[in-house]
């Protein structure tokens, strides 16, 4: 039994609380004073000091490819998210954690995972992997022999995983996402305009005008940065077809990734995938038209969440709820 379900990611972390719903909400990141480390804030108002600190604070995100990439760091943020929504709740002692993990992670990685949680104030960790989360998460029925296709992109990597009968059959796991689109942009904006922008400004772009697919209109929109050439703030026009064009190549990456997946899938279960199509989670597929470019590449039926961004927690506070129907898709 577990009390709280975490899904601890690259960009977001949210915290279900069973009973409850979703408690937390917030960017995975951490602001800190850099000589002294210590800690300014965290979450949301930390995200929004990213890129615009003076030069004594950091703000980083501790989580790097869906792993954990600044063990103490994690420790301090999932200790703070903690705090904010344990003593309320009546559960001073130590509760009982589910935490979601990517399929792809290693035996130290999940060791870390673990003891962190255990540091930030857990008494016991249960693990869930991650395309399992989701697959519950988006409603399908992962306990049956039927077989089911949930494909997450979010900040760091992209988990393209087969689930049947509570268990993963195939499971791909690309360390490509949507940070690496923002970064793609950054370069491209510095390439072509001479124009230095921050990664916060290019996720405003991805998500104002990105696109992997075209959709018949093309859209322009300003971007303030520093110009390389006079050091002083400039504006500068980018469109919607650059931008598509500059994300090509992970893109396809990701397509790929669903193509191999589908190869490694026994056949039995390739035809349900066949009938039931593919379904999308993650903050990423949020891009306009990866859906469209998904089932253009894949030809087969996809299906994006109505809630992209909190699938995965969704799924283990539905795991919270019905402990017993669910115990056999923990790993261990
Ligand atoms: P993680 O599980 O790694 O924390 P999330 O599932 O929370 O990731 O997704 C975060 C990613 O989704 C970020 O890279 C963010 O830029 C991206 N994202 C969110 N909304 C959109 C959008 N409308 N269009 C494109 N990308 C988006
Ligand atoms: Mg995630």
């Amino acid at each position: 039994m577990a009390d709280i379900a975490i899904d601890l990611g690259t960009a977001n972390t949210l915290i279900h609380v069973r009973g409850e719903g979703i408690v937390v909400n917030e960017p995975s990141v951490v602001a800190m004073e850099r000589t002294t480390g210590k800690v300014l804030a965290v979450g949301l108002e930390a995200k929004r000091m990213l890129g615009r600190t003076p030069d004594h604070v950091v703000a980083l995100s501790p989580m790097r490819g869906g792993v954990i990439a600044d063990v103490d760091r994690v420790d301090l943020m999932l200790r703070h998210f903690l705090q904010r929504v344990l003593p309320r709740r009546r559960l001073q002692v130590k509760p009982r954690v589910l935490i979601t993990i990517p399929s792809g992670i290693t035996e130290m990685e999940r060791r870390a995972v673990r003891e962190g949680v255990i540091a930030a104030g857990a008494r016991q960790v249960h693990m869930l992997s991650e395309p399992i989360a989701s697959a519950i998460g988006a409603g399908l029925p992962v306990t049956t022999p039927k077989g089911c296709m949930v494909v997450n992109i979010g900040g760091g990597t992209t988990e393209i995983g087969v689930v049947a009968l509570s268990g993963l059959v195939a499971n791909i796991s690309i360390r490509v996402a949507g940070q690496d689109l923002d970064d793609l942009i950054v370069s491209f904006i510095r390439r072509t305009h001479n124009l230095l922008v921050g990664d916060s400004t290019a996720e405003v772009v991805k998500i104002g005008i990105g696109s992997a697919y075209p959709n018949g209109a093309e859209h322009e929109m300003p971007v303030k940065g520093r110009d390389l050439v006079s050091g002083f703030p400039k504006t500068v026009y980018v469109n919607s077809l650059e931008i598509r064009d500059c994300l090509r190549e992970p893109l396809q990456a990701i397509t790929t990734g669903v193509r191999q997946a589908l190869e490694i899938t026994p056949p039995e279960l390739a035809s349900d995938i066949v009938d039931e199509g593919i379904v999308m989670t993650g903050g990423g597929v949020q891009l306009k038209g990866m859906g469209t470019l998904l089932a253009e590449e894949t030809r087969l039926p996809v299906r994006i969440d109505e809630d992209p961004l909190t699938t995965v927690v969704r799924g283990a506070g539905s795991v919270l709820d019905a402990w017993n129907h669910y115990r056999d898709t923990l790993t261990h």
